[in-house]
Protein backbone atom coordinates (compact mmCIF):
# COMPACT_ATOMS: atom_id res chain seq x y z
CA UNK A 1 0.00 0.00 0.00
CA UNK A 2 1.12 3.30 -0.93
CA UNK A 3 2.28 5.83 2.07
CA UNK A 4 -0.13 9.00 1.12
CA UNK A 5 1.14 11.99 3.53
CA UNK A 6 4.43 10.69 5.09
CA UNK A 7 5.40 12.97 8.01
CA UNK A 8 8.88 12.68 9.84
CA UNK A 9 8.57 12.08 13.38
CA UNK A 10 10.23 14.75 14.30
CA UNK A 11 10.64 18.09 11.55
CA UNK A 12 13.97 18.77 11.02
CA UNK A 13 13.30 22.29 13.06
CA UNK A 14 12.44 19.84 16.02
CA UNK A 15 15.47 17.93 15.46
CA UNK A 16 17.69 20.61 15.73
CA UNK A 17 16.29 22.35 18.91
CA UNK A 18 16.09 18.89 20.88
CA UNK A 19 19.97 18.26 19.40
CA UNK A 20 22.10 21.79 18.73
CA UNK A 21 23.60 23.59 21.10
CA UNK A 22 22.91 27.77 20.76
CA UNK A 23 26.05 28.41 19.26
CA UNK A 24 25.60 25.99 16.41
CA UNK A 25 24.15 26.81 13.17
CA UNK A 26 20.27 26.51 12.67
CA UNK A 27 18.89 25.49 9.66
CA UNK A 28 15.93 27.84 10.15
CA UNK A 29 18.81 30.90 9.67
CA UNK A 30 20.62 29.53 6.70
CA UNK A 31 20.77 32.67 4.62
CA UNK A 32 19.29 30.65 1.49
CA UNK A 33 19.88 29.89 -1.72
CA UNK A 34 20.74 32.14 -4.53
CA UNK A 35 17.79 30.60 -6.28
CA UNK A 36 15.09 29.88 -4.26
CA UNK A 37 13.99 26.71 -3.91
CA UNK A 38 10.86 25.06 -1.60
CA UNK A 39 12.17 23.29 1.27
CA UNK A 40 12.30 19.47 1.39
CA UNK A 41 9.76 17.60 2.94
CA UNK A 42 12.15 15.68 5.25
CA UNK A 43 15.23 16.70 4.50
CA UNK A 44 17.15 19.44 6.05
CA UNK A 45 18.51 22.41 3.52
CA UNK A 46 22.19 20.94 4.43
CA UNK A 47 21.36 17.66 4.15
CA UNK A 48 20.38 18.05 0.20
CA UNK A 49 23.82 20.27 0.20
CA UNK A 50 25.28 16.98 1.47
CA UNK A 51 23.75 14.96 -1.16
CA UNK A 52 23.82 17.37 -4.14
CA UNK A 53 27.87 17.07 -3.38
CA UNK A 54 27.75 13.66 -3.13
CA UNK A 55 26.20 12.88 -6.68
CA UNK A 56 28.08 15.11 -7.95
CA UNK A 57 30.53 14.29 -11.13
CA UNK A 58 33.72 15.78 -9.47
CA UNK A 59 32.77 13.78 -5.77
CA UNK A 60 33.12 10.80 -7.74
CA UNK A 61 35.94 11.66 -9.62
CA UNK A 62 38.09 11.88 -6.17
CA UNK A 63 38.34 8.08 -6.46
CA UNK A 64 40.66 8.60 -8.85
CA UNK A 65 42.96 11.61 -7.63
CA UNK A 66 45.79 10.99 -5.25
CA UNK A 67 45.92 12.61 -1.59
CA UNK A 68 49.75 11.83 -1.53
CA UNK A 69 50.81 8.56 -2.64
CA UNK A 70 50.18 7.92 -6.53
CA UNK A 71 48.22 4.03 -7.84
CA UNK A 72 51.28 3.56 -9.01
CA UNK A 73 52.41 2.48 -5.53
CA UNK A 74 49.64 -0.10 -4.73
CA UNK A 75 45.51 -0.05 -3.41
CA UNK A 76 46.34 0.11 0.18
CA UNK A 77 47.29 3.99 0.56
CA UNK A 78 44.38 6.72 0.92
CA UNK A 79 42.78 8.45 -2.55
CA UNK A 80 41.39 12.10 -2.19
CA UNK A 81 38.12 9.97 -1.37
CA UNK A 82 38.93 7.90 1.17
CA UNK A 83 40.52 10.83 2.95
CA UNK A 84 37.25 13.19 2.59
CA UNK A 85 35.23 10.50 3.96
CA UNK A 86 37.33 9.95 6.74
CA UNK A 87 37.38 14.06 7.49
CA UNK A 88 33.39 13.51 7.45
CA UNK A 89 33.32 10.76 9.71
CA UNK A 90 35.97 12.46 12.15
CA UNK A 91 33.84 15.72 11.73
CA UNK A 92 30.91 14.34 12.67
CA UNK A 93 32.02 12.76 15.66
CA UNK A 94 33.41 16.15 17.22
CA UNK A 95 29.97 18.01 15.56
CA UNK A 96 28.40 15.61 17.61
CA UNK A 97 30.20 15.72 20.82
CA UNK A 98 29.71 19.83 20.93
CA UNK A 99 26.06 19.74 19.17
CA UNK A 100 27.13 21.36 16.22
CA UNK A 101 25.18 20.86 12.92
CA UNK A 102 26.37 17.12 11.65
CA UNK A 103 24.56 17.61 8.23
CA UNK A 104 26.30 21.29 7.59
CA UNK A 105 29.67 19.32 8.76
CA UNK A 106 29.05 16.77 6.45
CA UNK A 107 28.07 19.06 3.50
CA UNK A 108 31.24 21.23 4.23
CA UNK A 109 33.21 17.95 4.09
CA UNK A 110 32.33 16.00 0.89
CA UNK A 111 33.44 19.59 -0.32
CA UNK A 112 36.11 20.47 0.90
CA UNK A 113 38.50 18.51 -1.55
CA UNK A 114 36.53 18.33 -4.52
CA UNK A 115 38.27 21.13 -6.09
CA UNK A 116 42.24 19.25 -6.34
CA UNK A 117 43.47 18.55 -9.84
CA UNK A 118 45.10 15.62 -10.85
CA UNK A 119 48.45 14.93 -8.89
CA UNK A 120 47.83 16.20 -5.80
CA UNK A 121 49.68 18.91 -4.67
CA UNK A 122 52.15 18.88 -7.70
CA UNK A 123 49.52 19.09 -9.87
CA UNK A 124 47.87 22.57 -8.08
CA UNK A 125 51.69 23.81 -8.33
CA UNK A 126 52.12 23.25 -12.11
CA UNK A 127 48.73 24.47 -13.00
CA UNK A 128 49.09 27.32 -10.92
CA UNK A 129 52.47 28.29 -12.85
CA UNK A 130 50.82 27.67 -16.31
CA UNK A 131 47.46 30.39 -15.17
CA UNK A 132 50.33 32.67 -13.83
CA UNK A 133 49.13 35.61 -15.93
CA UNK A 134 45.45 34.38 -15.90
CA UNK A 135 44.77 34.57 -12.21
CA UNK A 136 46.21 31.46 -10.78
CA UNK A 137 44.97 28.51 -10.17
CA UNK A 138 43.60 27.26 -6.42
CA UNK A 139 41.96 24.02 -5.68
CA UNK A 140 39.50 25.56 -2.98
CA UNK A 141 38.41 28.29 -5.52
CA UNK A 142 38.22 25.56 -8.39
CA UNK A 143 36.00 23.85 -5.68
CA UNK A 144 33.52 26.65 -5.82
CA UNK A 145 33.77 27.19 -9.72
CA UNK A 146 32.49 22.96 -10.05
CA UNK A 147 30.03 23.71 -8.08
CA UNK A 148 28.05 27.14 -9.17
CA UNK A 149 29.18 27.12 -12.60
CA UNK A 150 30.44 24.02 -14.18
CA UNK A 151 28.51 20.50 -12.33
CA UNK A 152 25.48 20.07 -13.92
CA UNK A 153 21.95 18.70 -11.99
CA UNK A 154 18.45 17.84 -13.28
CA UNK A 155 17.73 21.82 -13.48
CA UNK A 156 17.94 23.83 -16.26
CA UNK A 157 20.82 26.40 -14.53
CA UNK A 158 23.71 25.18 -14.58
CA UNK A 159 25.29 24.39 -10.59
CA UNK A 160 24.40 23.10 -7.68
CA UNK A 161 22.83 25.99 -6.02
CA UNK A 162 24.34 25.05 -2.46
CA UNK A 163 23.01 27.06 0.44
CA UNK A 164 25.46 30.25 1.63
CA UNK A 165 26.41 28.84 4.47
CA UNK A 166 27.93 25.89 2.94
CA UNK A 167 29.84 28.31 -0.05
CA UNK A 168 31.11 30.93 2.04
CA UNK A 169 32.83 27.87 4.30
CA UNK A 170 34.50 26.99 1.22
CA UNK A 171 35.32 30.56 0.60
CA UNK A 172 37.09 30.68 4.47
CA UNK A 173 39.39 27.71 3.42
CA UNK A 174 40.24 30.20 0.36
CA UNK A 175 41.42 33.46 2.48
CA UNK A 176 42.48 31.94 6.18
CA UNK A 177 43.97 35.65 7.00
CA UNK A 178 40.88 37.25 7.10
CA UNK A 179 40.13 36.48 11.07
CA UNK A 180 37.20 38.79 11.40
CA UNK A 181 34.70 37.94 12.46
CA UNK A 182 35.47 34.03 12.08
CA UNK A 183 33.50 31.22 9.87
CA UNK A 184 30.87 29.25 11.01
CA UNK A 185 31.82 26.72 14.03
CA UNK A 186 31.14 23.96 11.61
CA UNK A 187 33.56 25.05 9.15
CA UNK A 188 36.65 25.52 11.61
CA UNK A 189 35.45 22.09 12.89
CA UNK A 190 36.27 20.56 9.26
CA UNK A 191 39.48 22.33 9.02
CA UNK A 192 40.52 20.76 12.31
CA UNK A 193 39.03 17.27 11.12
CA UNK A 194 41.07 17.59 7.81
CA UNK A 195 44.36 18.50 9.68
CA UNK A 196 43.44 15.28 12.49
CA UNK A 197 42.89 13.26 9.47
CA UNK A 198 46.05 13.61 7.70
CA UNK A 199 48.20 13.49 10.54
CA UNK A 200 46.70 10.24 11.06
CA UNK A 201 46.55 8.46 7.60
CA UNK A 202 49.89 9.59 6.28
CA UNK A 203 51.56 7.91 9.14
CA UNK A 204 49.71 4.98 8.56
CA UNK A 205 50.26 5.27 4.30
CA UNK A 206 54.08 6.05 4.86
CA UNK A 207 54.56 3.09 7.20
CA UNK A 208 52.72 0.84 5.32
CA UNK A 209 54.75 1.74 2.06
CA UNK A 210 57.65 1.21 3.90
CA UNK A 211 58.72 4.58 3.21
CA UNK A 212 59.59 5.46 6.93
CA UNK A 213 60.02 2.55 9.74
CA UNK A 214 57.90 3.07 13.12
CA UNK A 215 61.42 3.06 15.18
CA UNK A 216 62.48 5.82 12.85
CA UNK A 217 59.36 7.28 13.67
CA UNK A 218 59.38 7.29 17.41
CA UNK A 219 61.92 10.00 17.02
CA UNK A 220 58.76 12.78 16.95
CA UNK A 221 57.16 12.92 20.62
CA UNK A 222 53.62 12.23 19.45
CA UNK A 223 54.08 8.63 18.21
CA UNK A 224 56.98 8.14 20.86
CA UNK A 225 54.12 8.77 23.57
CA UNK A 226 51.97 6.80 21.65
CA UNK A 227 54.08 3.48 20.82
CA UNK A 228 55.23 3.49 25.22
CA UNK A 229 51.38 3.47 25.63
CA UNK A 230 50.87 0.51 23.35
CA UNK A 231 54.06 -1.50 24.46
CA UNK A 232 52.64 -1.24 27.74
CA UNK A 233 48.77 -2.22 27.16
CA UNK A 234 50.10 -5.33 25.18
CA UNK A 235 53.31 -6.57 24.23
CA UNK A 236 52.80 -8.81 21.75
CA UNK A 237 51.35 -6.98 18.77
CA UNK A 238 52.98 -7.40 14.82
CA UNK A 239 53.48 -5.21 12.79
CA UNK A 240 50.42 -4.62 11.20
CA UNK A 241 48.37 -4.51 14.59
CA UNK A 242 51.45 -2.00 15.54
CA UNK A 243 50.87 0.18 12.85
CA UNK A 244 46.94 -0.25 13.14
CA UNK A 245 46.86 0.83 17.03
CA UNK A 246 49.16 3.48 15.99
CA UNK A 247 46.65 5.50 14.23
CA UNK A 248 43.76 4.37 16.43
CA UNK A 249 45.44 6.41 18.64
CA UNK A 250 46.68 9.27 16.77
CA UNK A 251 43.00 9.96 15.49
CA UNK A 252 41.56 9.42 19.19
CA UNK A 253 44.14 11.40 20.74
CA UNK A 254 43.25 14.32 18.89
CA UNK A 255 39.02 13.90 18.79
CA UNK A 256 39.58 13.82 22.59
CA UNK A 257 41.95 16.56 23.02
CA UNK A 258 39.36 18.81 20.62
CA UNK A 259 36.08 17.85 21.96
CA UNK A 260 38.11 18.32 25.78
CA UNK A 261 39.70 22.04 25.04
CA UNK A 262 37.02 23.20 22.93
CA UNK A 263 33.82 21.87 24.96
CA UNK A 264 35.39 24.05 28.35
CA UNK A 265 35.76 26.93 26.45
CA UNK A 266 32.30 26.54 25.07
CA UNK A 267 31.25 26.46 28.87
CA UNK A 268 32.63 29.52 29.59
CA UNK A 269 31.95 31.71 26.75
CA UNK A 270 28.32 30.37 26.89
CA UNK A 271 27.53 32.22 23.36
CA UNK A 272 23.66 32.42 22.71
CA UNK A 273 24.35 32.28 19.07
CA UNK A 274 25.89 31.03 15.80
CA UNK A 275 26.74 34.66 15.25
CA UNK A 276 27.84 35.28 18.33
CA UNK A 277 30.58 32.79 18.61
CA UNK A 278 31.78 33.80 14.85
CA UNK A 279 32.83 37.54 16.19
CA UNK A 280 34.50 36.28 19.35
CA UNK A 281 37.80 34.98 20.06
CA UNK A 282 36.82 31.17 19.90
CA UNK A 283 38.61 28.75 17.47
CA UNK A 284 37.99 25.18 17.16
CA UNK A 285 41.35 23.74 17.45
CA UNK A 286 43.37 21.44 19.62
CA UNK A 287 44.94 22.67 22.68
CA UNK A 288 48.45 24.51 22.86
CA UNK A 289 50.49 21.00 23.92
CA UNK A 290 48.98 19.16 21.30
CA UNK A 291 49.56 21.76 18.86
CA UNK A 292 52.64 21.55 18.96
CA UNK A 293 53.17 17.98 19.09
CA UNK A 294 51.36 18.07 15.69
CA UNK A 295 53.26 20.45 14.34
CA UNK A 296 56.53 18.70 15.07
CA UNK A 297 54.82 15.11 13.11
CA UNK A 298 53.63 17.46 10.23
CA UNK A 299 57.51 18.37 10.14
CA UNK A 300 58.89 15.10 9.85
CA UNK A 301 56.13 13.73 7.47
CA UNK A 302 57.31 17.26 5.43
CA UNK A 303 61.09 16.06 5.34
CA UNK A 304 60.61 12.25 5.62
CA UNK A 305 57.41 11.17 3.55
CA UNK A 306 56.43 14.14 1.51
CA UNK A 307 60.09 14.90 0.14
CA UNK A 308 60.95 11.28 0.10
CA UNK A 309 63.27 10.83 -3.16
CA UNK A 310 60.23 8.18 -4.58
CA UNK A 311 57.15 10.55 -4.77
CA UNK A 312 59.69 13.30 -5.41
CA UNK A 313 60.12 11.21 -8.97
CA UNK A 314 56.74 10.54 -9.13
CA UNK A 315 56.10 14.65 -8.66
CA UNK A 316 58.67 15.73 -11.34
CA UNK A 317 57.42 13.09 -13.75
CA UNK A 318 53.22 14.31 -13.24
CA UNK A 319 54.32 17.86 -13.59
CA UNK A 320 56.15 17.79 -16.43
CA UNK A 321 53.30 15.68 -18.03
CA UNK A 322 50.80 18.24 -16.62
CA UNK A 323 52.58 21.15 -18.45
CA UNK A 324 52.56 19.30 -21.81
CA UNK A 325 49.21 18.84 -21.78
CA UNK A 326 48.23 22.28 -20.74
CA UNK A 327 50.71 23.59 -23.56
CA UNK A 328 48.98 20.95 -26.25
CA UNK A 329 44.92 21.72 -25.19
CA UNK A 330 45.31 25.74 -25.44
CA UNK A 331 46.66 24.84 -29.39
CA UNK A 332 44.32 21.98 -29.84
CA UNK A 333 41.21 23.34 -27.84
CA UNK A 334 39.19 21.70 -29.83
CA UNK A 335 39.91 18.30 -27.95
CA UNK A 336 38.27 19.87 -25.26
CA UNK A 337 34.60 18.28 -24.63
CA UNK A 338 31.86 21.15 -26.27
CA UNK A 339 31.06 22.38 -22.58
CA UNK A 340 34.36 23.63 -21.98
CA UNK A 341 35.00 25.33 -25.50
CA UNK A 342 32.00 26.98 -24.78
CA UNK A 343 33.34 28.39 -21.83
CA UNK A 344 36.00 29.99 -23.80
CA UNK A 345 34.26 32.85 -24.63
CA UNK A 346 33.28 33.34 -21.30
CA UNK A 347 36.84 32.95 -19.23
CA UNK A 348 39.19 32.84 -21.96
CA UNK A 349 41.24 29.89 -23.76
CA UNK A 350 44.11 29.53 -20.23
CA UNK A 351 41.53 29.06 -17.75
CA UNK A 352 39.01 26.86 -19.43
CA UNK A 353 42.27 24.56 -20.08
CA UNK A 354 42.94 24.70 -16.79
CA UNK A 355 39.77 23.76 -15.78
CA UNK A 356 39.11 21.15 -17.79
CA UNK A 357 43.05 19.32 -16.80
CA UNK A 358 41.95 20.22 -13.06
CA UNK A 359 38.52 18.22 -14.04
CA UNK A 360 40.70 14.72 -14.63
CA UNK A 361 41.84 12.23 -12.30
CA UNK A 362 45.01 10.73 -12.43
CA UNK A 363 44.31 7.90 -14.59
CA UNK A 364 42.14 9.46 -17.32
CA UNK A 365 44.98 12.38 -17.55
CA UNK A 366 47.44 9.89 -18.44
CA UNK A 367 44.76 7.86 -20.86
CA UNK A 368 43.98 11.60 -22.37
CA UNK A 369 47.72 12.57 -22.62
CA UNK A 370 48.63 9.13 -24.39
CA UNK A 371 45.82 8.93 -26.59
CA UNK A 372 46.44 12.32 -27.94
CA UNK A 373 49.95 13.32 -27.38
CA UNK A 374 52.26 10.39 -27.42
CA UNK A 375 50.67 7.89 -29.69
MG1 LIG B 1 41.57 17.43 2.82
Amino acid sequence: MAVRNFQPTLTNEERENRLLAAYAMFSRDSAGRLRPEPEHPYRSPFQRDRDRILHSSAFRRLSGKMQVFTGNMGDYHRTRLTHTFEVATIARTIARGLALNEDLVEALALMHDIGHPPYGHAGEDVLAECLRDHGGFSHNQFALTLVNEIEIRRTESVGLNLTQEVLEGQVARIDKNVDKPRPLLEVQLVDASDSTTYDAHDTDDALKLKLVTLDEMTEVTIINEIVTLIRRESANLSNTQMRKAVVYHLIDRQIEDILKYCANQLAEYDFKSAHEAMNSKFLIETSLELTEQKKELEQFLYNRVYRHPQLMAVRKKAQNRLKKLFDQLVKNPHLMPPRFQNRIGTIGLERTTGEFIAGMTDHYCEHFFTTNFDG
